[in-house]
């Protein structure tokens, strides 16, 4: 097959699928640490997948901190990137598929986007989106259906952030390739997110966390969503919760 095996020798109790910012990296620091903690005690029982917006940088530097979970996997930029947590090297299984969506679609993502208002690039490029700052007020529907009629995806969140993907990708549907090709278990993921970029992990259909600082657009579009739970608690207290709220580890406890 040419798949890579996983740092998990055996079927993991709890697959974390985490977004970074406001969730795994949200709530005061003693969530945190109890969160991060418990992680760490039970490495050998959770396979960690941090999937974030971020850029394979700010996570290296990220899992560089003292007392940091590492992960076992990570889906960044938007879900646009795939790599292994112990040594960043691609998934090629997934990484390839999203590379022959996106077509290398940068530099017309660029030309057609140059003269559009309310939009200001954002310093980071990842090599499968583009991503822009946008703003609210002036931003044009007619600039996000100049987009999709190129055939490709607009994701926009946190009222400032507006990322161009390609078609069919998303945080979500990247997951899900990763729980295919790992041949992982659909009953033990548990996904968390508070920005609507983590819309598309909700709608996956697996058991998740809307953490309790989520935004109201994404609270309202869970709603009606029967795997979803909206914990009260803020970032890594909302996924504590969560992990009690759906049973996880209720076999090692
Ligand atoms: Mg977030």
């Amino acid at each position: 097959m040419g798949i890579d095996t996983t740092p998990i020798d055996r079927a993991p109790e709890l697959v974390l699928a985490t977004d970074l910012d406001g969730t795994f990296l949200g709530g005061n620091e003693p969530q945190r640490r109890a969160l991060y903690d418990e992680l760490l005690d039970r490495a050998d029982e959770v396979m960690l997948v941090f999937v974030t917006g971020r850029d394979l940088d700010f996570i290296a530097d990220l899992v560089s901190q003292p007392g940091m979970p590492r992960p076992d996997m990570i889906i960044g930029d938007v879900g646009t990137t795939v790599v292994h947590g112990h040594d960043f090297s691609p998934v090629e299984e997934v990484q390839s598929w999203i590379d022959r969506r996106w077509d290398d679609s940068n530099e017309m993502v660029l030309d057609l986007l140059r003269d559009e208002p309310g939009l200001e690039l954002q310093p980071i490029m990842g090599s499968r989106r583009v991503s822009y700052y946008y703003d609210p007020t002036t931003l044009q529907r007619s600039t996000i259906a100049k987009v999709e009629d190129a055939g490709l995806d607009v994701i926009i969140s946190a009222g400032v952030f507006l990322d161009v993907l390609p078609k069919g990708i998303a945080k979500g549907p990247t997951l899900l390739r990763v729980i295919d090709a790992f041949e992982l278990s659909d009953e033990r993921v548990l996904v968390a997110g508070d920005t609507l970029n983590d819309l598309s992990l909700f709608h996956t259909g697996l058991q998740g966390v809307a953490v309790g600082n989520s935004e109201p657009g994404l609270v309202d579009a869970i709603a009606d969503l029967p795997t979803v739970h909206h914990s009260e608690l803020p970032g890594c207290a909302g996924i504590t919760d969560a992990i009690d709220h759906f049973g996880f580890f209720a076999r090692t406890a």
